[in-house]
């Protein structure tokens, strides 16, 4: 058992439950045992060892002023970090813990991004099945409270979510550093699981009493007020009880940051739009699919000039809004900010020296605020005028741009500034007790000891002169240091002529020094008066922080104004460089671009422009094309037009009609997915899943190939009936990708779905990719054309084509048409049956109505029934086996060689799409040389 100082430490270390401590030990904080170790090898100390009562204890330490940074890179790191200060008793000192730093309530953060700490609470009440929307039955299911702190603006959001699947969305949005589970939610491996993987934050188990309702209640009222809390209306129990959990947990760790949270916020699911995790990262909005930053549409767009507009901008993009008067507004604004360049320039270059009020109002309540900060303060408030000249002198006068400010008290701001202005020295040092924060003339009482102090330094500042004229002395300076204070310096070739009354105090190589009596008697009184003036200006300074944080709402109605000044102008910086167009919102289902562009991909590329109409008479687009001729991209450009016009943005394209949606839901090939060693094609169908049960007829869904991950036959069985239930049931707008051509012949008998494809010219072989999209669907299958561009000899491709055909015949497949019973649609209830000969292409039957027999076909037995389907794998697999065997191609040719027949079944086999092309090449190389040594 170690003692003395190492077991102080030690005991201090076994009460908190944080992974690091650093205890004060007079002017240093020292780390002691493992977390010398820890904190030397993740932050580069020197470790050193300290013996203590005969055993040995590695040890490492910072400076009292410097461990704020050396907290933050921990706590950065995702550690916890407890500190211990050493406080006077009668008796010497004792120490105790006076904080735990945690990465959701740090805030001292060096970067701009918001740093949320959140809690989650599953409703175990039992309520699961009424919110989580269709086949909801699963027990673990939700509805989730979520509540969300930002400390570092005092940002407070609470809200109830319908299952994991949005919590998971809600939680990869705003990617809190620091996640607090309820108590039902410590077991649930899938969520803890997918906080780690898809978040950076960390997971911290507190205390589950604090999530008991009738604390949290307790909590919330406390903390914003009865009326605050029971006003914004947080109905849903489970967010309660996270909003008090959030709150425990910012009290006990007592990084004294409770107070700065002063805006609470709930919101509900109809506010925004649904964006789940997949397609939040699919579309690339503020992260790409490979963990960047650079090439996303937040990068794209962003122009602000300030971190609380980016921020800003950044939420906007992640959390787009349904409400269509918000948008008009927010596309006001931008609009007149696009027309009116120079007022756009001069708005943007006074909001670029605007600081980060938000923060600085939280550092204010917090009390961890200096005196430069409200400098800070003080000059930012100084821009409101000028931003508001820079808007009413301008054609923005009128426009909602000058409504922004209208938020703000004017007067109170001039006020504090003025104020601040007064009161603060120009430049102050950082600490906050040594003085030199305040001004002259804001305190009589401080501007007496200002004089006297300033009185006693010219004194010492004049001795040493004096000293030189009255003695006669040469080599004389007056200085003063912490071991000898002040004293007088003399030069060894005279040190024997000083007078009398000087006390020689030290000998040094060149020189001596002296005191005197009056010396010494100055140096008290400097002394006296350093020590008061410091502990006053503290005094002053605290009260005036203080009052400034009783007025921080004021701080965070500037910073919010800002904030959207500088969001709203960069929207209209982007749009106006890039040719960004104003799209018409309309309440209708509709989403109708005309001559749209990748926003992203338009800035590298030379951007071949697309037209897009969805709507109530064509709302089910399927998209083929061959690989790489731009599918993937028309598809996103069409989710990301949507997405920025309910951002508020302009939109890349001439013209645009957009119907707001209240969800967009996109699946596309999950490449990160692989990586993590899931099965592809599992992620694939949970994800198709999710969309189809989450997707509405007021939704927009992308989907970028469907059934890859399978057998030829099961994919198209899946995708076939995706797209009709898509069609008949959901009746969302969509967009699909595919490469299985069969598929397209949908469009001939479910009324609303079309074909497009994407054009490519072929001549003697080159394909050159159009990018231009056109209607009706692509006259091949390109799995055998691709082989024919590799190169793969006549015979073979002949052959492929004829395989193909053959299998067509062997396989009918039913399309279901028909109208979902909730979708309001012209009242057809029965269910059309159409059975499709893929021999012919062509549907046979098309005239069937629900229950009455259909065509018989003879040929290959099926039915139009209910029950009957196609596609199954042993017809498959044995009319590829019939086809090789009868050897009736189409030329006539008998049987092939078993090597050549090998060869085909091979190509056959080959998803030319999901392969790489090197790995194509060299397969064809191998092809070939087998055919070559067959023949
Ligand atoms: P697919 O999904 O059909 O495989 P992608 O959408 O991935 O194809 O596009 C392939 C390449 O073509 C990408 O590099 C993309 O930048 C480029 N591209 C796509 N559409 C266009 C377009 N309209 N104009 C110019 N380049 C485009």
């Amino acid at each position: 058992m170690a003692t003395g100082i190492v077991g102080e430490f030690l005991d201090l270390k076994a009460e908190t439950d944080a992974d690091v401590l650093a205890m004060q030990c007079g002017d240093f904080y020292e780390f002691f045992a493992d977390d010398a170790e820890l904190v030397a090898d993740e932050l580069d100390l020197t470790v050193s060892q300290k013996s203590s009562h005969g055993s040995s204890y590695p040890m490492a330490g910072v400076p009292l002023s410097e461990l704020t940074p050396y907290v933050s890179a921990l706590v950065e790191r995702g550690y916890r970090v407890a500190v211990a200060d050493q406080y006077e008793t009668d008796d010497g000192h004792a120490r105790e813990i006076t904080r735990v730093v945690t990465p959701g309530t740090m805030i001292e953060t060096t970067g701009d991004d918001a740093r949320y700490l959140a809690a989650v609470v599953r409703d175990e009440s039992g309520g699961g099945d009424n919110a989580s929307g269709r086949g909801g039955a699963d027990p673990a299911s939700g509805p989730y409270g979520l509540a969300l702190a930002d400390v570092t603006t005092g940002r407070f959001l609470v809200t109830e979510l319908a299952d994991a699947s949005d919590l998971r969305a809600e939680l990869y949005r705003f990617d809190p550093a620091e996640v607090l589970p309820g108590p039902a939610l410590r077991n649930d491996d899938d969520l803890l699981a997918a906080v780690r993987e898809e978040l950076s934050g960390s997971v911290s188990l507190f205390d589950a009493e604090a999530f008991a309702p009738g604390r949290a209640t307790h909590a919330v009222r406390e903390q914003f007020g009865r009326e605050t809390a029971d006003s914004v209306g947080i109905d849903a129990e489970s967010a309660l009880r996270a909003a008090g959990a959030v709150l425990g947990y910012v009290e006990e760790t007592g990084a004294g940051v409770l107070a700065s949270m002063t805006r609470l916020t709930a919101y509900g699911d109809d506010d925004h739009v649904e964006l789940d995790a997949t397609t939040q990262r699919n579309l690339e909005i503020t992260e790409t699919m490979r963990g960047d930053d650079e090439g996303t549409l937040f990068e794209t767009v962003d122009q602000t000039v300030t971190a609380a507009g980016g921020r800003l901008l950044r939420e906007w993009l992640t959390r787009p809004r349904r409400d269509r008067e918000t948008l008009e507004r927010r596309l006001d604004a931008v609009g007149s900010l696009a027309a009116a360049a120079l007022a756009r320039d001069r708005l943007r270059e006074t909001l670029g020296d605007a600081a980060d009020l938000e923060r600085l109002a939280a550092r204010a309540t917090s009390g961890s605020a200096g005196a430069r900060e409200l400098l800070s303060v003080r000059d930012t408030l100084a821009l409101v005028p000028a931003l508001a000249d820079a808007i009413g002198e301008s054609d923005l006068a009128d426009s909602p741009v000058a409504s922004v400010l209208d938020g703000i008290d004017r007067d109170r701001a001039a006020e504090w500034r003025g104020e601040l202005d007064g009161a603060l020295a120009d430049d102050p040092p950082k600490t906050k007790t040594q003085g030199g924060l305040i001004r002259e003339g804001y305190d009589a009482d401080l501007d007496e000891l200002i004089a006297s102090h300033e009185e006693a330094k010219a004194w010492l500042d004049t001795l040493a002169k004096r000293e030189k004229e009255q003695y006669g002395l040469s080599h004389v300076t007056v200085d003063r240091n912490k071991t000898d204070g002040y004293y007088i310096q003399v030069g060894k070739s005279v040190a024997d002529q000083v007078p009398e009354h000087y006390r020689e105090i030290k000998t040094l190589k060149n020189s001596k020094r002296f005191v005197t009596d009056e010396l010494a008697e100055r140096e008290r009184e400097v002394l006296r008066v350093e020590e008061a003036r410091g502990e006053l200006e503290y005094e002053l300074f605290e009260d005036l922080r203080e009052r400034l944080a009783d007025d921080s709402e004021l701080l965070q109605d500037v910073g919010r104004a800002i904030a959207e000044l500088d969001a709203l102008a960069s929207l209209a910086t982007h749009a106006a460089g890039n040719d960004w167009t104003r799209p018409d919102l309309t309440d209708e289902r509709r989403l109708a671009v005309d001559a749209g562009r990748h926003p992203v991909v338009e800035r590298t590329t030379d951007f071949v422009p697309n037209d897009l109409t969805l709507d109530a008479d064509r709302g089910f687009l399927i998209v083929t094309g061959p690989n790489m001729s731009g599918k993937s991209t028309y598809m996103r450009q069409a989710a990301l037009i949507q997405l920025l016009a309910q951002a508020g943005s302009f939109v890349p394209a001439r013209a645009a009609e957009v119907g707001l949606v209240d969800g967009i839901y996109t699946r596309v090939g999950a490449l990160d997915e692989l990586a993590q060693g899931r099965s592809t094609f599992m992620v694939e169908m949970q994800e198709l899943s999710n969309i189809l049960h989450s997707a509405t007829a007021d939704s927009l869904v992308i989907l970028d190939e469907v059934g890859r991950g399978t057998a030829t036959y099961d994919g198209i069985s899946i995708a076939w009936a995706a797209t009709e239930y898509l069609h008949n049931e959901v009746r969302a707008r969509t967009l699909f990708a595919t490469h299985y051509h069969e598929l397209t012949t949908l469009a001939d008998h479910l009324p609303r779905v079309a074909n497009v494809h994407i054009a490519v010219d072929e001549r003697d072989g080159d394909v050159t990719f159009l990018r231009t999209v056109r209607n009706g669907p692509t006259n091949r299958s390109y799995g055998v054309h691709v082989a024919a561009l590799a190169g793969v000899p006549d015979p073979v491709v002949e052959r492929a084509d004829a395989v193909l055909d053959r299998l067509r015949e062997e396989k009918a497949i039913e399309a279901r048409g028909g109208t979902g019973s909730d979708a309001g649609s012209g009242g057809r209830e029965e269910t059309e049956q159409v059975v499709f000969d893929l021999s012919s292409g062509s549907f046979v039957g098309d005239d069937v109505e629900s229950g009455a027999p259909s065509v018989d076909d003879a040929e290959n037995g099926t039915a139009a029934g209910g029950e009957k389907t196609a596609g199954d794998e042993t017809v498959a697999d044995g009319a590829v086996a019939a086809a090789a065997e009868s050897g009736d191609g189409p030329d006539g040719t008998g049987r092939l060689d078993p090597e050549t027949e090998t060869v085909i079944e091979e190509l056959s086999e080959v998803d030319v799409a999901a392969t790489a092309p090197v790995e194509l090449l060299s397969r064809v190389q191998e092809w070939q040389k087998r055919l070559d040594d067959s023949a």
